[in-house]
């Protein structure tokens, strides 16, 4: 693929190349799956051999022709499970490359996933005579017009941007070979439903579509079914999503308490990166200050941050240059950083997806990882929406220096017959834990995958600083 379009996908360097697939390896090959000589050879180069679960299962189809729903979330692999074939599509039938318009369309939802994108076409398409560009909102128009103007082969756009983009006449889709909307549950989320449904119109009726979300509730069902036609269903990881890989804990706190014991967190967990989620964008900011008042070095992403400036904070993070990120669910969808040992809930989520969805940023590319959520007695609510999501107590962390003492552990029904613990016993007023649900598997070797947290370096703390 040529380069010729740097200017309109900024992004983030790649991340270091794995030997291991992001989930439970196959026994195929990606030469089994039938891809063309130059992709194989980009797919070498990155030292991916053995293809992911969602990329065996989808790849077949889509070589044929078929259209596609997938169900998998963004760390399973499904950017090359969709653009491995579009390429190999494209550049079976070479056409000239047309001015406005592109020959394959993908839509996500965020800047930085959009971005991340383009750089995965970039990677695969390689050793391939296709241009692509990614275009969305927060940067200049004119690169990316001037792109458009060039003709690109796939373009990779945020919904807004796109629609602006076409309402000015500076793109057409009679020529869309292929179409992808990627997160779709994302998208509605975010409001993007009327731009998607306005773009859908202006497709040609012959195409490829795909759709891709990591849950799949009624209303992406109904706009799933406006966009493909007789689809092949691809499922990884059904109901709860890369959760049976994370270690989950649930910290009852006052409200006021939280940065502190974010802070107390952040000490106990000097290597790895610490992803945080707030809810609000104020929020953001102002925790980010009040840690730099404890010497913690943190930056903020939101969606009020300018594209530069959420750009070089990926940057400073994914580097370990600030070893905290703390975000929104907005600016944090799709983040693919490696090595991210903890993600905090500073906030729980209105919405109980976007628990799987933050806490899926650890435990990438199958290596373990540590979620914490904070609870406060404002949260409890939001807390049972997840359990029931997840279908599964998240286990209460006991005896942090924190723990709000007025509300007490839960009593919980879910606990119920486990005969593992009692949900009322004292907390303990050392710096230990207990965990109801694995107090009696206690681990005390370091997870996989450098994560760093052990439960002994927990419990080896002793006081707290508070
Ligand atoms: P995605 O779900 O598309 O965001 O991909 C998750 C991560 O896994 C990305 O960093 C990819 O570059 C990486 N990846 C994708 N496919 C493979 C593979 N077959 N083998 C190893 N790594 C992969």
């Amino acid at each position: 693929m040529h380069h010729n379009h740097s200017t309109v996908t900024p992004s983030a360097h790649s991340a270091p190349p794995l030997t291991t697939p992001p989930t439970a390896p196959s026994t195929i090959t990606f030469a089994d799956l039938s891809l063309a000589e130059p992709l194989l050879r980009a797919l070498n180069e990155k030292n991916y051999t053995v293809p992911s679960p969602i990329q065996a299962k989808s790849i077949p189809f889509l070589l044929q022709g078929r259209d596609l729903i997938g169900i998998a979330q963004t760390g399973t692999g499904k950017t090359a499970a969709f653009a491995l074939p579009i390429l190999q599509r494209l550049a079976a039938h070479p056409a000239p490359a047309t001015p406005k318009r592109p020959r394959a369309l993908i839509l996500a939802p965020t800047r930085e996933l959009a971005a991340q994108i383009a750089q995965s076409f970039g990677a695969y398409g390689k050793f391939l005579k296709l241009t692509h560009a990614a275009v969305f909102g927060g940067v200049s128009l004119s690169p990316q017009i001037r792109a458009l103007q060039r003709g690109v082969d796939v373009l990779i756009a945020t919904p807004g941007r796109l629609a602006d983009l076409e309402r000015q006449k500076h793109v057409s889709f009679d020529k869309v070979e292929i179409f992808v909307l990627d997160e779709a549950d994302r998208m509605l989320d975010l409001g993007f439903v009327h731009e998607i449904k306005r773009i859908i119109t202006k497709l040609p009726p012959k195409r490829q579509s795909l759709l891709f979300s990591a849950t799949m509730p009624r209303a992406i069902e109904d706009l799933a079914a406006s966009i493909v036609h007789n689809p092949a269903r691809v499922e990884v990881t059904p109901d709860a999503p890369t959760a049976e890989r994370i270690e989950q804990h649930v910290c009852h706190v006052n409200r006021h308490d939280k940065a502190k014991l974010l802070v107390h967190f952040i000490g106990k967990h000097p290597k790895g990166l610490v992803l945080v989620f707030v809810r609000m964008k104020h929020m953001a900011n102002k925790l980010v200050d009040q840690l730099a008042k404890d010497g913690v070095k943190a930056e903020a992403i939101h969606g009020n941050k300018s594209q530069p400036a959420r750009q070089r904070a990926l940057e400073n993070f994914r580097a370990g240059h600030s070893c905290v990120l703390v975000a929104t669910d907005i600016a944090a969808r799709g983040i693919d950083v490696k090595g991210i040992a903890l993600v905090v809930n500073f906030d729980l989520p209105e919405e109980p997806e976007s628990y799987v969805h933050r806490i899926g940023r650890t435990a990438r590319a199958g290596l373990d990882g540590i979620a914490v959520a904070f609870c406060d007695s404002s949260e409890r609510n939001l807390l049972r929406a997840i359990e029931r999501l997840i279908r599964r107590p998240i286990p209460v962390l006991k005896g942090h220096p924190l723990e709000a003492s007025a509300q007490g552990p839960r009593e919980p029904a879910a606990y119920a017959g486990s005969g593992i613990d009692r949900p009322h016993r004292p907390a303990p007023r050392h710096g230990g834990f207990r965990s109801h649900s694995s107090s009696s598997n206690h681990r005390t070797a370091p997870r996989t995958g450098g994560v760093g947290f052990t439960r002994a370096g927990f419990a080896r703390s002793g006081g707290s600083r508070y």
